[in-house]
């Protein structure tokens, strides 16, 4: 049953692409991609995801947060789950999400074609809110699939002041049936999500599929740098409190530590904002945030120490005051390493290489971790672009992306995650 002749590689690609042209084309605008969560564009693509899964054989349903489920059913193994997002950020590509919903219905149908029952069901899954382009919140779908929903999620509002409470009435759903959205833990083997990869690693080391190791975590942080402003003419160098020249500073230390570093580590500062912003005034209040994203929690943890510790160094010999308050920890989500062995034995299957990489972007399986083990399989994209419309993989890397999916299945020891 395994998927290995080109000829059938080059189909599953051509049925992939039609199939992510026909969602791309469901927009809230005529000239850019824009589908965020349980608007009128979600209902749309929900429907057609829907009508795939029913035409592979899948039996349908819908939960309370509007994830769409297709089920194929299987002997008396824990469920194996497949899933992505169906929303998009504003101006969005094409494949950042539907591609993993595509590549899970086409290997489900594969199996549900051939008509022999697998050991385990399987469950593909059509989140609604990864993004987070619409609330003040993002993973509300697949939190809820994962039983960990907080009923504090639901008075986030969107730009126009719904609240996601009221959001979800309006696409019909009753807030008394989300805690139903959860799997039971002794339901469910594990989680495996395809995703192009938003990076440019794959197409550097020239391979098609890559075995993600992890979802790195994230710290942010709000600085505050407070100076004294002054006449650009009048005061000498030595004795100024110039808060943007401290800033400047310590971005410089952050961009030197972090490319000094041989973990997977990285740093933006991407927001600063000067008062008075004058040319011929000093600066006096910097407000800036800081981005930082590793591959391991330890050295996420110690990366925030130093700054912390550095930049007080440095606002002491300016004689700035400076406030450091951290808006958001995200702690790493490893992919479990028998999957990750399972993912990369069906990418060499299909004569890759199996190359391994952490994904710097945040995914569906950091709320499915704390159901089951997860695993990721990585897609190469073009240039590495991604929340832009020139997001790009080809129809032969997707074709293979769903032939090792269908490999995986085929290899997926149920018993393992019994
Ligand atoms: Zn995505």
């Amino acid at each position: 049953m395994a998927v290995t002749s080109l000829s059938d590689i080059n189909a599953l690609g051509k049925v992939a692409e039609a199939m992510i042209e026909q969602l791309g084309k469901i927009s809230a605008e005529p000239n850019r991609l824009v589908r965020l969560y349980l608007t009128p564009e979600h209902r749309r693509a929900a429907d057609q995801v829907a009508a795939w899964m029913r035409d592979a054989g899948l039996g349908v349903s819908e939960d309370a947060l509007g994830t769409v489920r297709g089920r194929l059913d299987g002997g008396n193994g824990k469920r194996l789950l497949i899933g992505s997002h169906i929303d998009t950020v504003i101006n969005a590509g094409k494949y950042d999400g539907t591609f993993g919903v595509v590549a899970g219905i086409l290997a489900a149908g594969h199996f549900a074609r051939a008509g022999k029952k697998l050991p385990f069901g399987i469950d593909v899954l059509a989140f609604g809110d990864e993004e987070g382009s619409r609330f003040a919140t993002t993973l509300s779908s697949s939190v809820a699939v994962a039983g960990i929903f907080e009923d504090s999620r639901l008075t986030k509002v969107d730009r126009n002041g719904v609240s996601l409470a009221n959001a979800l009435i309006a696409y019909g759903k009753q807030l008394k049936d989300i805690p139903a959205a959860a799997y039971r833990r002794d339901e469910v083997g594990a989680y495996v999500e395809v995703h192009i990869e938003q990076g440019p690693v794959l197409e550097a080391y020239d391979q098609p599929l890559g075995v993600v190791t992890g979802i790195i975590g994230q710290a942010y942080f709000d600085i505050v740098l407070r100076g004294v402003a002054g006449h650009a003419g009048t005061v000498p160098m030595d004795l100024r409190r110039d808060a943007l020249a401290g800033a400047a500073e310590i971005v410089g230390i952050v961009e030197r530590f972090a490319a000094a570093q041989k973990d997977m580590l990285v740093a933006t500062v991407g927001n600063l904002a000067v008062q008075p912003n004058a040319s011929n005034v000093i600066p006096s209040q910097v407000l800036f945030t800081l981005d930082l994203r590793a591959a391991d929690n330890d050295v996420r943890n110690d990366l925030a120490d130093w700054f912390e510790t550095e930049a007080g160094a440095i606002a002491a010999r300016r004689n700035l005051e400076i406030a450091i308050t951290s808006t958001r920890d995200t702690a790493t989500t490893p992919c479990d390493p028998r999957l990750q062995d399972m993912l990369a034995g069906a990418i060499t299957g299909v004569g890759g290489n199996a190359l391994r990489l952490g994904s710097g972007a945040g995914h569906d399986g950091q709320a499915m971790a704390k159901l089951c083990p997860i695993g990721m399989l990585f897609v190469r994209c073009k240039g590495g672009i991604s929340h832009n419309p020139a997001e790009y993989a080809s129809p032969h890397d997707m074709g293979i992306a769903v032939a090792a999916l269908i490999g995986f299945i085929e290899n997926y020891d149920a018993q393992a995650f019994g």
